[in-house]
């Protein structure tokens, strides 16, 4: 559908499925309480988890959100692309307060992907797009999966192709004194981050946590056993740097980190459909987009 289309719904107050660089959103008028109450309603999301703002870069987001000078070279060396930074909010924001769970801070994101870059232009507003799936469940990283996922709820769905990344952001928090957190690994490796603003902490402890951190989160239905050097017997395995064994799928033969990352929601929920009632997961390294690989394959396998 068009981004005319999701223009007039996003006024009227509506649910538009858009395509990122990163997982498939669902976006809403960030300004509307009602529509991003919407929002919430229809990803069965407790309440209290704030969601992203998108904006085009960091001239708007320092309209809702005061940007220490370490947040700012951020953005300046990511933006438009993955990392969300959260930031003091401004008190004068047009960004609804239900869209940031009443916390004195707001998550801010400028996306890459030109689907959504066009449609924040025609909008003219920030957009609050979490991400396209109920809570819980396995992000999307088609607009088939989104529509599959919450389609009833939503007014338009813009099909941008594969998510490229296939990856949520990277989110970094930069307090006032200039100190900065990794809440959640996501598409760019902290080490990128680190060279910029200095060695980041773990949010443990932290002021401020980011609720896409529970424990149970992007679960499929089947059991994961994680860090399966070799198929186990019955269970149905996702292989890395092997290609993929009969009845499995392999996050990428050649063993590449980014690939690993653009397949990973996709071939969960492709082996979750096949009716496994195991997956078992290939070990994948640490670092890069691993440390973020295995921190989804972690959560997607904790007891829920
Ligand atoms: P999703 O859009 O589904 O990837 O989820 C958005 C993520 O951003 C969640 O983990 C939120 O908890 C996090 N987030 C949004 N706003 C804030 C904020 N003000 N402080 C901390 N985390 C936030
Ligand atoms: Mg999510």
């Amino acid at each position: 559908m068009s981004v005319a289309r999701a223009v007039e719904a996003l006024r009227a107050g509506g649910l538009v499925i858009l395509p990122t660089e990163t997982v498939y959103g669902l976006g809403c008028d960030a300004t509307n309480p009602k529509a991003v109450a919407r929002v919430y309603e229809a990803k069965g999301r407790p309440k209290l988890n704030p969601l992203i703002a998108h904006v085009l870069g960091l001239a708007e987001a320092e309209t809702h959100g005061v940007l220490h000078p370490k947040a700012r070279a951020l953005a300046q060396a990511f933006w438009p692309g993955p990392l969300t930074l959260i930031a003091e909010r401004r008190p004068e924001s047009s960004v609804a307060e239900l869209a940031c769970a009443g916390l004195s801070t707001i998550a801010l994101r400028a996306p890459a992907h030109p689907l959504a870059r066009e449609l924040l232009a025609a909008f003219g507003k920030p957009i609050t797009a979490p991400s396209a799936n109920r809570s819980g469940h396995i992000s999307a990283t088609t607009a088939q999966h989104a529509a599959e996922d919450l389609g009833a709820a939503v007014d338009v769905v813009l099909d941008g192709g594969a998510a490229p990344l296939g990856l949520e952001s990277t989110i970094v928090a930069i307090a006032p004194d200039g100190s900065g957190v990794l809440l959640r690994p996501g598409a760019i490796p902290r080490e990128a981050i680190e060279e910029i603003v200095g060695p980041l902490a773990a949010p443990h402890g932290a002021k401020i946590s980011a609720p896409g951190m529970l424990e149970s989160h992007y679960a499929p239905r089947a059991r994961l056993l994680l860090n399966a050097a070799t198929p186990p017997e019955g269970a149905t395995y996702l292989a890395f740097g092997a290609p993929a064994p009969r009845g499995g799928l392999t996050l990428s033969a050649s063993g590449d980190l980014v690939e690993a990352a653009a397949n990973l929601y996709a071939h969960l929920r492709a082996l979750d459909a096949s009716g496994a009632a195991t997956i078992a997961v290939a070990p994948i390294p640490s670092h890069g987009l691993g440390e973020a690989i295995n921190d989804r394959l972690r959560r997607a396998a904790a007891p829920r």
